[in-house]
């Protein structure tokens, strides 16, 4: 007490490289095998107790989905209801704990994983989302520990943020949490992003209930885990797998819902803002909707771009963890005296790149997360197959025999609107589109008013000329650009992350920005010098 605090200093947690005989890939593939050869079963968690509804789903293994490493229970509207007076208890320490007790149990949270539970983290996505171990070591450990660590100091920072003052006066802005809970939704394809959807506003003071997807109950279970043995006190987050549909309107449209904290598709998110819109007169305080949604990412080439640099960021960019990051390049403008050349250095690349189980740690691509993830890839193939303005060059293949496999995609069209163009695919689908160098400017253009989507996006060009014209053209067309880079791999602290017009609130994930929606700011004035008398001097 009376002490100004200091959170400490971080960087980046520094991602591992599991070289063979490293002593962090030999304890990584016992862990590996552990997970695969139990079978676990996941309860709620609901005011720190675990609640077992006998309503199961199961975890599957999507490179090899006869295997079942756990099931899980699902919430239904009653155990919402208990879930929103957990949070409502423990709101009321919860709310009024200091700020640094707070960040304590993130920063421990980070340790936790970067250390002592960093295999167990990577084998349970890596089992459970079918990342490979630099997939899953990125996202699972390295940018989690870094949601964790840098939002204390982002935390730090906005409570330093104060008005003027002015000697008779003492101006202060207090940083107090929403009044009510916030509700935590977050996707399949980021271990990282379920922990900060609900990490993120319970760091601010909130209570929250955290709906994982079902498709990474396994690995988010796991993140729970480790915030539990990290000190955070029973229902802060309490944690409530299901079906969206039997749980959502409950939490939907509670009096004490004071935010939503989304990450997913924008058919979801769409869904969750009408059903709040049709409870506005319900809601004790306007519900602050924070979500970040789908992506039709992009890259613009122009003809001075260096081609080895513009092959390997289009290979990794798009088929890294099979095309399902919200950032995956998916749609590309080449221009054609580029095109031939390009086109034989990826399919050179893609020659030796291995699709398989990524347990086998010489496989670049893994499985896609489920059935219905693999029919929709496989449809957007087979129609790409079959129109007249697509042709598949490279890959195509699709094998679900023992795993959800799709091979890395290229398809080329000729026709810059062809759905490939437009929609989100979410898989291992690139799809090219070649222009006359002479028409760099209407290509731009053309790339801007494609998609409903602005995620993210890149340019390749040595003319600076170019890059100038394209941040121009595109300025409204990607809240995340970048520049002879690859359009994925946004990190903590460095490209805050989010984006426009269908593609989300652009809140910009791992930032001060993000974190100032969950708190709702008190303004306090004091006068050391209060008047004596109403009369102004020009009334005399
Ligand atoms: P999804 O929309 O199917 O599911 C996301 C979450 O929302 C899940 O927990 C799901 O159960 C829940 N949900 C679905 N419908 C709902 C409804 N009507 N009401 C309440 N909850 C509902 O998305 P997904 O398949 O898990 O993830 C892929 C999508 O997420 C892609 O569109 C991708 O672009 C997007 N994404 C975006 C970002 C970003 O930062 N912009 C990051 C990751 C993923």
């Amino acid at each position: 007490m009376n002490a100004i605090f200091q959170v400490p200093k971080s960087g980046n947690e520094p991602v591992l490289a599991y070289r063979p005989g490293s002593p962090e890939r030999a304890e990584l593939q016992e862990t590996l095998k552990t997970f695969r050869a139990r079978e676990v079963e996941i309860p709620l968690l609901i005011g720190g107790k675990e609640v077992r509804t006998g309503n199961t789903g199961e975890c599957r293994i999507p490179h090899d989905h006869n295997h079942r490493i756990g099931v899980y229970h699902k919430a239904g509207p009653e155990e919402v209801r208990l879930a929103i007076a957990e949070a409502a208890k423990a709101w009321k320490d919860w709310s009024r704990l200091p700020w640094e007790e707070r960040a304590a149990i993130c920063l421990r949270a980070a340790e936790l994983i970067s250390k002592k539970k960093r295999s167990i983290i990577n084998a349970g996505t890596m089992l459970c989302q079918s990342k490979t171990v630099h997939q899953s070591e990125i996202d699972a450990v390295c940018e989690l520990a870094d949601f964790l660590r840098l939002n204390t100091g982002f935390m730090q920072a906005m409570y330093q943020m104060q008005p003027e003052n002015f000697a008779a006066t003492w101006n202060r802005m207090e940083y107090r949490p929403l009044e009510g809970f916030v509700f935590a939704v977050s996707p399949f394809n980021f271990t990282s992003i379920g922990g900060n959807l609900c990490m993120a506003p319970a760091l601010m003071g909130n209570t929250v209930l955290w709906k994982p997807s079902s498709t990474a109950v396994y690995s988010n279970w796991l993140v729970m885990e480790v915030f539990r043995e990290a000190g955070l006190p029973d229902g802060v987050i309490n944690f409530i797998p299901g079906d969206s549909s039997s749980l959502a309107p409950t939490v939907l449209s509670d009096p004490a819902l004071a935010g939503v904290h989304f990450t997913g598709s924008s058919q979801a998110f769409n869904s969750i803002w009408k059903t709040v819109a049709g409870s506005m007169d319900r809601y004790r305080t306007y519900p602050r909707l924070v979500g970040e949604t789908g992506g039709k990412d992009f890259v613009v080439a122009h003809p001075s771009a260096d081609l080895q640099g513009l092959s390997t960021c289009l290979i990794r960019g798009a088929f890294e963890y099979q095309g399902q990051k919200c950032s995956a390049t998916s749609r590309a403008y080449i221009p054609e005296s580029l095109w031939p050349e390009l086109r034989e250095s990826m399919a050179e690349s893609l020659s030796k790149i291995k699709t398989g189980p990524v347990e086998d740690f010489s496989n670049f691509v893994g499985a896609v997360i489920d059935r219905a993830s693999f029919d929709n890839i496989r449809s957007y193939i087979q129609y790409a197959q079959q129109c007249e303005s697509c042709t598949v060059v490279m890959g195509g293949g699709c094998d679900d025999s023992s795993g959800y496999f799709v091979e890395p995609t290229v398809v080329l069209t000729t026709d810059p609107h062809c759905k490939l163009m437009e929609e989100e695919i979410f898989g291992p689908v690139l799809t090219v589109y070649v222009y006359k160098d002479s028409e760099y400017r209407e290509v731009l253009e053309l790339c801007d008013s494609t998609s409903p989507y602005a995620l993210t996006g890149g340019v390749f060009a040595a003319d600076r000329k170019a890059v100038k014209l394209a941040l121009e053209v595109l300025t409204h067309s990607a809240g995340n650009f970048y520049i002879n880079d690859k359009t994925t791999g946004a990190t903590v602290g460095h490209q805050p992350f989010g984006g426009a017009r269908a593609s989300g609130t652009n809140d910009k994930a791992g930032s001060i920005y993000n974190l100032l929606r969950w708190v709702s700011i008190r303004t306090i004035k004091e006068c050391f010098n209060t008047p004596g008398d109403y009369r102004y001097p020009f009334l005399g």
